[in-house]
């Protein structure tokens, strides 16, 4: 096993994309942060030099809380991956509002939060990256995203505006653009219906072959290309997904 030693920060780790990435960046020994509301799932990963915590991205204070705590044990953050996130499907002349609030809340300004708890100490260093994991419906529509879509493409703003900003010192800003892959993300979608019809779409298309951990594995060759190196959006989708 190589052991890494720069701290690496991972939201929404307790399933999907952020529990593969957890368990691909432990096999490297890097130390972790782990963060997500279901602290139970990250911990019963029993990974080594990790920390698990209770925190909601929308809750800036824990947020940085934990992210300070971590970092005196092992250093300032290296690396933040910005992925914890909701998708509420729905057609926007009928969802309640509350779940765009929701959507937005967590995946832009959960994102905004964390981009804040690490740059400055990046910028200061001169060294550093932040990757944000947006989604191929941050660059395109999709029917019943409105709100999703906003929210992503939203991520994407963010990314480019804040790489501009830290490019001068060095500091990466990347961002992951995922098609379909299976992970609990759509579970928590409120219309059966449109449940049904996103499965029915998958298992017509095929697009299901590419797993959470391929999409992890991408993350984690990104960061350790050399600093120098910013591979700044990255599109990935099933090779049958066709949309
Ligand atoms: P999952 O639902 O499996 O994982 C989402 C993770 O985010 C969970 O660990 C969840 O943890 C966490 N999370 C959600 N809300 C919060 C919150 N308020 N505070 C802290 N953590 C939170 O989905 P995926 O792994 O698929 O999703 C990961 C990211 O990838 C999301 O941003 C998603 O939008 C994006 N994506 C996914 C695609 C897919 O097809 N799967 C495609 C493109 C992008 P907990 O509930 O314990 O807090």
């Amino acid at each position: 096993m190589n052991t890494k030693t720069k701290l690496i920060v991972i939201t929404g780790a307790s399933s999907g994309f952020g529990l593969e990435l957890a368990k691909e960046f432990a096999k490297d020994g890097y130390p972790l942060l782990l963060l997500a509301r279901r602290v139970e799932k990250m911990e019963a990963l029993h990974l080594p030099n990790t920390i698990c915590k209770k925190v909601d991205v929308r809750d800036k204070e824990a947020f940085e809380a934990a992210v300070r705590e971590a970092e005196e044990q092992y250093g300032k953050a290296d690396l933040l991956i910005n992925n914890a996130g909701v998708m509420l499907l729905g057609d926007l002349s009928t969802q309640d509002s509350n779940e765009w609030k929701t959507m937005l809340d967590i995946n832009v300004m959960g994102v905004m939060n964390g981009m804040q708890i690490v740059m400055n100490d990046m910028k200061e260093r001169e060294s550093g990256t932040i990757i944000n994991v947006s989604s191929i419906a941050g660059v395109q529509a999709f029917g019943n995203h409105a709100a999703y879509c906003a929210s992503k493409f939203g991520v994407i703003g963010l990314t480019r505006t804040v790489r501009g900003e830290l490019s001068p010192y060095n500091v990466r800003v990347l961002s992951i653009l995922p098609g379909a892959v299976s992970t609990e993300l759509l579970s928590h979608t409120t219309d059966q219906g449109i449940i049904d019809g996103y499965n029915t779409w998958k298992e017509e298309v095929g697009a299901v072959n590419i797993t959470a951990n391929d999409v992890a594995k991408t993350i984690k060759f990104t960061y350790e290309l050399p600093q120098g190196v910013s591979l700044r959006e990255i599109i990935i989708t099933d090779t049958k997904q066709d949309a």
